[in-house]
């Protein structure tokens, strides 16, 4: 069914504007398409738009041993973005682009049917829960959201910078491995 649907966006896909605003790919969505943990970011930057796979840059780097840190590998979860290409200069995704894109991340959550699907930042929680509530209202929530629990957390990206708040989402992936039944 991921399949389809990768085939189904096309490779030189022309659905918004960013095919002509330097994106070298669309960065589609990677893992385990039975997972039941499912990360989603919000779009890729410039190491993801080169390697064509999300979160491999800085961040990326840092989701990985989040993921690790709850005795899971990158191959065990799915790691999708909320719209599938980079916007130019990392700006944030505009309002047509995701209004465009996010369909297709519905249906990779439908074909997955993640437990739980963590919601990485500001953007990809309030894009998917609908709301303009800040990330600091909403972390530390649990929601219903298309048959999963959805966790909204920090961006890696963020804790990057603010390495203090690496103790939230620690609590946050301890939810989650609860929820999943791994303690
Ligand atoms: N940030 C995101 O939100 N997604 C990625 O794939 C990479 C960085």
């Amino acid at each position: 069914m991921l399949a389809l649907l990768k085939e189904e966006i096309g490779p030189a896909c022309d659905r918004c504007k960013l095919r002509g605003l330097g994106r070298k790919q669309v960065v589609f969505g990677v893992g385990n398409p039975d997972a039941d943990l499912m990360f989603v970011g919000e779009a890729p930057g410039a190491d993801e738009d080169e390697q064509g796979e999300p979160f491999v840059g800085r961040a990326g780097q840092l989701l990985t041993k989040i993921i690790e840190a709850i005795g899971l590998t990158r191959g065990d979860v799915y790691i999708a973005n909320v719209i599938k290409c980079r916007p130019p200069g990392n700006r944030n995704p505009e309002p047509d682009e995701v209004e465009t894109c996010q369909p297709f991340l519905f249906r990779q959550i439908d074909a997955v049917k993640p437990k739980v699907i963590v919601a990485l930042g500001k953007f990809a929680a309030q894009s998917l829960l609908q709301t303009t509530d800040p990330i600091t209202r909403l972390r530390g929530r649990e929601f219903k959201y298309r048959g999963a629990t959805l966790i909204p957390t920090f961006h890696p990206a963020y804790l990057l910078r603010n390495p203090a708040s690496k103790r939230e989402v620690w609590e946050d992936m301890k939810k989650v491995r609860a929820i999943l039944g791994g303690g």
